[in-house]
């Protein structure tokens, strides 16, 4: 059976074909990045032109890698939220000419659902799961405790953790997006800077990164000030040293509290090797529990990923007809 998918949220126009749900077919993604970074970041209408630009001809790539035609397919699966409205906008048109055209069901999918299942490109889900979602715009741990459920159990209070990367990696003037770069200076330094580790103590699964990040931008420029040069690896090491820090405890304390088979880390910043190697090491004190992580390449935006999160969505029932539209505060519901 095979989903078409669609993803335009942010800065990445992407069109896939995925096969029952796990395999990847093609995987067309076009990436904005350059014309963004000289921005700083993501300017949305920026976005929604290119995506305009780039969607059919995604479309057009993604069928013929996949080497299938439209009467091949068995439904169409989309994300409508949550990101930029304008962007998610693109996605959401282009699907529903498809599955309109062709006679196929329309399958809307959150976009946080979406990282989670870049993980089934590994190994099937085993519920009840725990999901540790770090991404440019969300810090979340996620309790699923069955196929297409996704409850919030606690989230950033403040700047998402990729949020945190891009803005400090902006004041060692990185380009935009900053994570990886910030990920490769870490393994060079030394964590001797101390940076703040919010609500650590705290019994909640909550985070914050806007403390830490003012505290690393204060030493930049108070250094800047007194002619010091301070050096960007140990700062960078310090920097990410917290933050993994902070995301391990507090999903160990989540585990604790929610034993779960498997405990899943994805979204953009799931790609950072300082988090992967600290939550491979913490998950061996859980013998219940496994740990499936995104593959790298797929831990950034990409259809891939809204296929296979489609997929189970469309097992199950749910699809959207011709009245769907984009949600760009779209939220997983709290769990109870
Ligand atoms: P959201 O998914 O919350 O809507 P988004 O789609 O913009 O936001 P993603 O594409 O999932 O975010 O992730 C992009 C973020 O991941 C950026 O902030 C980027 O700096 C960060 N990132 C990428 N690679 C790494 C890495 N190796 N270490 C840390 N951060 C990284
Ligand atoms: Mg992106
Ligand atoms: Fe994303």
């Amino acid at each position: 059976e095979l989903i078409l998918a669609f993803e335009s949220s942010c800065d990445e126009t992407s069109v896939a074909v995925i096969e029952d749900g796990y395999k990847i077919l093609s995987n067309i993604v076009a990436t904005q990045i350059n014309s963004h970074k000289r921005f700083g970041g993501v300017v949305p209408e920026v976005a929604s032109r290119h995506h305009i630009e780039q969607i059919t001809l995604c479309l057009e790539d993604a069928l013929c890698e996949a080497g299938v035609d439209y009467k091949d397919l068995s439904a169409v699966a989309v994300t409508y939220g949550p990101g930029l409205v304008g962007a998610l906008l693109v996605g959401v048109a282009a699907a529903k000419v498809v599955a309109f055209t062709h006679g196929l069901p329309l399958i809307p999918v959150n976009h946080m659902a979406g990282h989670i299942y870049a993980a089934r490109f590994v190994e099937p889900i085993v519920f009840p799961a725990l999901a540790l979602l770090v991404s440019g715009g969300h810090t979340e741990l996620v309790y699923m405790a069955e196929t297409n459920s996704y409850e919030i159990i606690g989230e950033t209070r403040d700047d998402a953790a990729g949020e945190a990367y891009d803005k400090v990696g902006r004041v060692l003037g990185i380009n935009y997006p900053a994570g990886k770069e910030i990920d490769r200076l870490a393994h060079l330094g030394k964590d001797n800077f101390n940076f703040p580790r919010a609500m650590v103590d705290e019994d909640n699964f909550d985070f914050s990164f806007s403390g830490l990040k003012s505290s690393f931008i204060n030493t930049v420029h108070h250094a800047d000030q007194i002619g010091k040069k301070l050096d960007h690896k140990d700062l960078a090491a310090s920097f990410q040293q917290s933050v993994v820090d902070v995301l391990a405890q507090k999903t160990v304390r989540a585990l604790r509290k929610y034993p779960v088979k498997q405990l899943i880390l994805a979204g953009g910043v799931a790609a950072n090797k300082g988090l992967r190697e600290r939550i491979e090491n913490e998950i061996e004190q859980f013998d219940d529990t496994s740990l499936l992580m995104a593959p790298l390449q797929l831990c950034g935006d990409n259809a891939a990923m809204i296929g296979a999160a489609g997929y189970v969505a469309w097992k199950a029932g749910i699809k959207a007809d011709m009245s769907l539209n984009a949600e760009p505060s779209l939220e997983f519901a709290w769990l109870d």
